[in-house]
C-alpha cells in the first residue's frame, strides 16, 4: 500500500487531504493507497478572520470548525503532534500515538508568531493575527478615544502581507465612522524603503495614507519596544512614541522542519515549481512552511495544494507528474470597512491593484463564508 502522510490541517493540509481523496478514490477504496492526514488542533482554523475581530465584525468561534466535518470520509484523520520526521527512515514520530511510517510526504505547518524575540514587545504590543491577541485588540480598541495609534510590520515575512495595510485603512475609517478620527493620529510603519514589499501595493497604500491623513515612515526596523515609557526604538536609532501599538510580530517556520534538515528558520527549501523539498526524497511542502517567492497566503496554500495533489496522484498511479506551481496568488485587500480592491500575480509579475468598490468589498465577505466548501475541496 502507497501511504501518503500530510502534517497540518490547515488551509493547505486539508484541501490536499480532500483533493486526493478525490483524485484516488479508486486506489483508497481498493485499499492500495492511504491518504493520512496529522494534525495538532482538532479544529481547523481561517486565520483571515481575525481581521475582523478588532472591529466587532466577527468573533474567534467563526474562524473555527472540527477538522473532522471538512474532511472527507476516505481520509484517515489523526489529531496529534508530529515532533520529528526521519527523512530517511520515512517516518514520523508523534507526541502521543505511534510512529506512522510513509512511502511521501507533505509538509503544511504554516508559520508561527514570534513576539517573544523582540524585548519589550509581548508587554507593549497588541496584534490581531491570533485568536487571544484579535480579542485582546478589540477590548483595547473600544476603549481607544484619543492618542496616538501605531501600526508596526516587525517581522518579514510574515501571513497575508496586505493584512497590515487593511487594518490600517480600516482603523481609519471605522475611527471616523465613531466621530474620533480627529482625536486619534495614525501611523503605520515598514522595514524597508517603501510601504509594503510589493511596489504597487506600495503605491496604491501610500497614495490612499496621503488622502486619509495616516502617517507612515519606512526603513523603520524595531529593535525593541519599551512598554513603560510607550515608545519604540528601532535599529535606525530614531524613536517613536505610541498611545496604542499594533505590531505584526516576526514570524517562524517550526523547529521539526530544521531539526529534519529540510531548511533553516523552520521553512522547508523546495523547488518554487514542482514544490519538492530540496534535501530529501519524497516529501513536498505547501503553504506558510514551503520557503518560495510569494506571499504567505491561504490562496498561494490553495493553489500549491491542487498541484501537489495532482503530482503525488500521478506518483501513486506509477505516472510521471508533470504539475508545476507558476507562484499564482490572488488576494483581496479591505481599503476602509466597506470598500475592497482585489489583485492577482504569478512569480515575477508586478500586480495591478483595481479601483476599490463595495462590490469588491461583498465578494471578499462572500468569499470568507465560502471557505468552508473550498476547504472541502468543493469549490
Ligand atoms: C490576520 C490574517 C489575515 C489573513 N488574511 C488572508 C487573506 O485575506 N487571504 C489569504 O490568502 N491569506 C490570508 N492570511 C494568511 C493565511 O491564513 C495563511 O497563509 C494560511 O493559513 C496558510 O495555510 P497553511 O496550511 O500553510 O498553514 P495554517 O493554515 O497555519 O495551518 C497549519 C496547520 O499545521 C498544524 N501543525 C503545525 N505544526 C504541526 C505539527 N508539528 N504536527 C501536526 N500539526 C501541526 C497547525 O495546527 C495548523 O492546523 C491571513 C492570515 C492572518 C493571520
Amino acid at each position: 500500500m502507497e501511504r501518503i502522510a500530510i502534517v497540518g490541517g490547515g488551509t493547505g493540509g486539508t484541501v490536499l487531504a480532500n483533493r486526493l481523496a478525490d483524485e484516488l478514490q479508486t486506489e483508497i477504496e481498493n485499499g492500495d493507497v492511504e491518504v493520512r492526514l496529522i494534525t495538532a488542533d482538532e479544529n481547523h482554523v481561517y486565520k483571515p478572520t481575525f481581521l475582523y475581530i478588532p472591529f466587532g465584525k466577527k468573533t474567534v468561534e467563526d474562524a473555527k470548525r472540527p477538522i473532522k466535518e471538512l474532511v472527507d470520509r476516505r481520509v484517515s484523520l489523526t489529531i496529534d503532534e508530529v515532533v520529528d520526521i526521519d527523512t530517511d527512515g520515512k517516518r514520523l514520530s508523534l507526541a502521543d500515538g505511534p510512529a506512522l511510517a510513509y512511502d511521501q510526504l507533505t509538509v503544511a505547518t504554516g508559520a508561527n508568531l514570534e513576539p517573544e524575540t523582540v524585548p519589550g514587545l509581548v508587554e507593549g504590543g497588541h496584534h490581531f493575527y491570533g485568536p487571544d491577541g484579535a480579542e485582546q485588540l478589540r477590548d483595547e480598541l473600544a476603549q481607544f478615544t484619543d492618542g496616538h495609534l501605531v501600526l508596526s510590520v516587525i517581522g518579514v515575512p510574515h501571513m497575508c502581507p496586505a493584512a497590515p495595510v487593511e487594518f490600517v485603512l480600516m482603523v481609519d475609517d471605522w475611527l471616523r465612522e465613531r466621530g474620533l478620527r480627529d482625536d486619534v493620529e495614525i501611523t503605520y510603519t515598514y522595514p524597508i524603503n517603501r510601504t509594503h514589499g510589493i511596489q504597487s501595493i506600495a503605491d496604491w497604500a501610500t497614495d490612499l495614507f496621503d488622502e486619509r491623513d495616516i502617517g507612515y515612515e519606512t526603513f523603520f526596523n524595531v529593535d525593541e519596544v519599551d512598554p513603560e515609557a510607550e515608545v519604540i526604538e528601532t535599529l535606525e536609532g530614531s524613536e517613536l512614541s505610541y498611545d496604542l501599538l499594533v505590531a505584526i510580530p516576526p514570524h517562524g517556520g517550526t523547529d521539526l522542519v530544521t531539526d529534519a534538515g529540510l531548511g533553516d528558520d523552520g521553512w522547508v527549501d523546495v523547488d518554487r515549481n514542482t514544490l519538492e523539498a530540496t534535501a530529501a526524497e519524497d516529501v513536498y511542502a505547501i503553504g506558510d512552511a514551503a520557503d518560495v517567492p510569494t506571499s504567505k497566503a491561504g490562496s498561494v496554500a490553495h493553489y500549491e495544494a491542487d498541484v501537489v495533489a495532482d503530482r503525488i496522484a500521478s506518483q501513486a498511479r506509477g505516472a510521471v507528474p508533470t504539475a508545476t506551481y507558476s507562484g499564482k496568488t490572488v488576494c483581496f485587500l479591505e481599503a476602509g470597512m466597506d470598500e475592497a480592491t482585489f489583485i492577482e500575480f504569478e512569480y515575477g509579475d508586478e500586480p495591478f491593484v483595481r479601483e476599490p468598490s463595495k462590490h469588491l468589498h461583498w465578494a471578499k465577505l462572500g468569499y470568507n463564508e465560502s471557505y468552508w466548501l473550498t476547504a472541502r475541496g468543493l469549490l
